[in-house]
């Protein structure tokens, strides 16, 4: 596994170089890859696959580009799931990136505070490892919200009738969430209350609307929160990148009887769940 971390991440940026946007300040955290968010092993495999024939994942503004991106994360075999495809397709990446950024392009976007927007292909990985418990009236917890794209696409899978709860400890990250979700199609979730944005410590989960079916954390932990795995519901879900220098994201299953089992599901690079000071240390 670890071979496959060091070298994966070479072959990834000679695939993908040019695209890379990484703040320098990510750097503090000990990352020898520019990239971050990403899914270094199964992902680049598929790329070496058709390397010398791939176009690039940059697509045309507004409903073209989120198409093409869509289209490339299909047959690059990241999304199988139509759901995933439909709200990835639905929800427009473009109204959650910086003014200026490259929005469908298959790389994470700095956000400021030392946080990025994962790469579509890491939201789409997550939405499929998600999915069942996703259904519409389930209840799901967004950890490290930041521009709250995850978190939107959560709301609209389980709709109206369920529940969503976005946390982020940078309170200007909080905002500017839920001035994209305004923004975006899911803005009726949030006037109507099904989907709400808070600053708190993830690490402690948001223990008003648990249990939740699916926990998504967005940065990685150096073990798994407890509060997390006791907000977790029988029968649900929690995707986390465990790991500091070398992470890999976990898939944690609760059964109905309570016990816990874990698989891995690939190498990652996320920036890390921390204190905000650590975070912003410098920043
Ligand atoms: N999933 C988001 C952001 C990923 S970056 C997106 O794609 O837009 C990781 C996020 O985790 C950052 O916004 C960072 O502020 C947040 N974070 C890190 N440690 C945290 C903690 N202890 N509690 C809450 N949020 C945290």
């Amino acid at each position: 596994m670890r071979a496959q971390v060091l070298i994966c991440p070479t072959i990834t940026l000679r695939a993908y170089g040019h695209l890379c946007h990484t703040p320098r300040r990510l750097y503090r955290y000990g990352s020898s890859s520019q990239f971050l968010n990403l899914n270094l092993s199964r992902f680049s495999r598929r790329l070496l696959t058709s390397f010398f024939h791939m176009e690039q994942f940059q697509s045309g503004a507004g409903s073209s580009g989120k198409k093409s991106m869509v289209e490339n994360l299909k047959r690059y075999g990241v999304i199988s799931s139509k759901r995933v495809a439909q709200v990835m397709e639905h929800l427009d990446r473009g109204l959650f990136v910086p003014a200026g950024s490259s929005a469908y392009v298959d790389t994470p976007v700095p956000i400021g505070y030392n946080a990025t927007i994962s790469a579509p292909h890491m939201h789409a990985t997550c939405l499929q490892l998600l999915e069942d418990k996703l259904q519409p009236g389930m209840r799901a917890l967004d950890v490290g919200s930041g521009t709250g794209y995850l978190t939107g696409c959560f709301a609209l899978m389980v709709g109206a009738e369920g529940r969503v709860v976005g946390v982020d400890h940078i309170p200007e990250l909080v905002d500017m969430s839920i001035k994209n979700i305004e923004k975006s199609v899911a803005a009726s979730l949030l006037t109507k209350g099904s989907l709400s944005l808070h600053v708190g410590d993830g690490r402690k989960g948001w223990q008003e609307f648990a249990p939740y079916d699916a926990i998504h954390v967005g940065a990685a932990a150096s073990e798994i929160p407890q509060p997390l795995l006791d907000q977790l519901k029988p029968g649900g879900r929690m995707v986390i990148p465990l790991g500091t220098y070398f992470q890999e994201l976990k898939v944690i299953d609760k059964s109905e009887d309570g016990s816990i089992k874990a698989h891995t599901e690939t190498s990652v690079r996320y920036v890390p769940l921390t204190s905000r000071e650590e975070q912003l240390g410098g920043f």
